[in-house]
């Protein structure tokens, strides 16, 4: 090696040798030692890349992709190394670990994807899960029909005010005529109503009030006020009752029965207060409805008394305890027996003789005047067969219906059917309406006369004159005999009014045919006014009180021996 001196003189400095690690050369350019390659140096004069050649080919430098930098005494010199015929061209396509990569990535990116549909279906069933929960939610705990809470909720939720509140009082609402809309314009309007009547309701509470539907009809309300407060409160959800409906261009006219407990005063939980509130109603409807009464404790006593006659009334079907009695109908100007009347008893083994007036309300209430008055039926049938067998009848046979029996049962069919069966012509039987029913249920009363009349049995209108139906209007009905209520009977002759109504239900009745009959004579004065103001028929203790079969067998031959001697 030669370095340069003063002058630029060169002077011989000595020999270098190298002893180059080719294989780690190799290794760091990312090739294997085995590999055939290439080698080339330059730095001549140490001046590294810039120096001239030492070594090889200089081309080797025009693609430098392993070069390594070595000292040398007094400057560097560069080494480059290359594979034999050059690099190899890099293709991704040809490498296996590309498709490898490539298909992982692939496969990863499915199961990212997957993950993901995975995750939005889970989201998804998440929010359908919530949106049935929020439905469940809504089932559980409001009611379909009016959104209003149901029993549950209206539960917790008194609860609660009982626990925070005083000056409380839950409140039952019945309303009154629901059934005869649901019946005769059917459930939709039905519906419709219980939605409007709910509107009505909530425009009428204050913000701290509750309202929710116990179903069918019933309404439970939660009301927060003073004595005064709530009593005027609950006048106005009567009187918002009775505002008509229009239901789709049907007009429906309800009323409402509301039943009033005070919390603590009739009941410090929800039960009780409940119960309360409910037998309250159930006195309100008694009372003539579109009322409300205040719960008291002697009603809870006269509602298990009725529990308990209700018990008894369906014993006493399934024991055949009831029987008929007949009362005499007497034609008031010869005083012959014209018929008799059918009234219905129940010997109740521990008290007795039971009067109508006492169960058939009840019986009615039930729906068990249904079986009752298929009973009643069958045992007047029986009866009128057994006499015509003697060959002692007494005249046509007149039984009682009630309005229940005509509007929920087949009446007519059940009838005809029964006279059938003892092979009995229609003329020996009379059916007795009263004129509250023709009033309440004119639709059905009235084909219902019209067929019992086509078969042949009479029809008449019971105790008429407290119905407040006009002599006109009955004249479009099918009836024969018009019955004049006890009620017009009792104050004759003494009474001016009372001989007036008599007059005028006579004449006029007679005016439009029909056969006239009075019930409830008691005196002789009565029966010679009836009889002289020209009334067909008369029915009353005087003539002959409601008796069994068999004392009705002796007094009618008693009642002809002395007619016979009278005449
Ligand atoms: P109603 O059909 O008007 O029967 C007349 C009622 O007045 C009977 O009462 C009879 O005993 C009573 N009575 C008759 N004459 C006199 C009298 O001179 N003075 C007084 N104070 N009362 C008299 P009862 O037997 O207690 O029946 C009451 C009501 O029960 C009947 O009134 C009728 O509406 C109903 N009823 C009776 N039997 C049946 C029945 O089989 N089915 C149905 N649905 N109702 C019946
Ligand atoms: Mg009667
Ligand atoms: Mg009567």
């Amino acid at each position: 090696m030669f370095v340069s001196g003063k002058r630029n003189v060169l002077f011989y400095w000595g020999n270098i040798s190298i002893v180059a690690d080719v294989d780690r050369l190799l290794l760091e350019t990312g090739l294997r030692p085995d590999t055939d390659f290439e080698l080339a140096v330059r730095g001549l004069d140490g001046q590294g890349a810039q120096g001239g050649m030492i070594w090889g080919d200089p081309r080797l430098f025009e693609s430098p992709h392993a070069t390594v930098s070595v000292d040398v005494p007094g400057g560097v010199w560069q080494m480059v190394a290359q594979p034999r015929g050059g690099w190899p061209v890099l293709s991704l396509f040809g490498s296996s670990l590309f498709w490898l990569a490539l298909g992982c990535t692939g496969l990863f990116s499915l199961f990212v994807a997957q993950l993901n549909r995975k995750q939005r279906q889970l989201q998804q069933g998440n929010r359908e899960l919530r949106r049935s929960q929020a439905r469940f939610e809504r089932l559980a705990h409001y009611d379909t029909i009016t959104g209003l809470p149901n029993r549950v909720l209206f539960q917790q939720q008194l609860t609660q005010a009982i626990a925070h509140g005083h000056g409380l009082a839950v409140l039952m609402l019945d309303i009154d005529g629901f059934k005869q809309v649901n019946d005769s314009l059917g459930h939709a309007m039905g519906d419709l109503l219980l939605q409007q009547a709910t509107a009505r309701f909530l425009q009428e509470l204050d913000s701290s009030d509750r309202v929710c539907r116990l179903g069918g009809d019933e309404f439970v309300f939660m009301l927060q006020g003073t004595h005064g407060q709530i009593n005027h409160q609950v006048r106005h959800l009567l009187s918002c009752l009775r505002r008509p409906f229009d239901l789709n261009g049907n007009a429906a006219l309800v009323t409402g029965s509301i039943g009033l407990a005070w919390c603590p005063q009739h009941g410090e939980d929800v039960v009780n207060l409940l119960r309360h509130a409910d037998t309250a109603m159930y006195v309100a409807k008694e009372s003539g409805r579109n009322a409300w009464r205040p719960y008291h404790p002697d009603m809870t006593q006269r509602l298990q008394q009725r529990l308990e006659l209700e018990r008894n009334l369906r014993r006493a079907l399934q024991h055949n305890e009831f029987e008929l009695w007949y009362q005499p109908k007497l034609d008031l100007f010869s005083g012959r027996v014209e018929g008799v009347e059918a009234l219905l008893r129940w010997r109740d083994p521990d008290h007795g003789l039971v009067s109508p007036g006492e169960f058939i309300p009840l019986a009615e209430r039930t729906g068990l005047i249904i079986p009752l008055g298929e009973r009643v039926l069958e045992l007047a049938c029986a009866q009128l067969a057994a006499w015509r067998a003697k060959d002692c009848l007494p005249g046509p046979l007149a039984i009682n219906v009630a309005p229940l029996q005509i509007e929920r049962s087949d009446y007519v069919s059940s009838l005809a059917v029964a006279l059938e069966r003892h092979g009995l012509s229609p003329s020996l039987l009379e059916v007795e309406i009263t004129e509250s029913l023709l009033m309440e249920s004119q639709q059905q009363a009235c084909a219902a006369l019209a067929q019992l009349r086509a078969m042949g049995v009479a029809t008449a209108v019971d105790d008429f004159g407290t119905g407040y139906s006009s002599l006109a209007y009955l004249r479009a009905l099918p009836i024969d005999h018009l019955k004049i209520d006890r009620a017009f009977i009792k104050d004759l002759p003494g009474d001016d009014d009372a001989v007036a109504i008599a007059r005028a239900i006579i004449d006029l009745g007679h005016a439009l045919g029909y056969h006239i009959t009075a019930e409830g004579i008691e005196t002789q004065e009565q029966y010679d006014f009836l009889r002289n103001a020209g009334c067909d028929q008369g029915q009353g203790f005087l003539l002959g009180r409601p008796m069994p079969a068999e004392a009705l067998q002796a007094w009618l031959d008693n009642h002809r021996q002395r007619h016979s001697g009278s005449r």
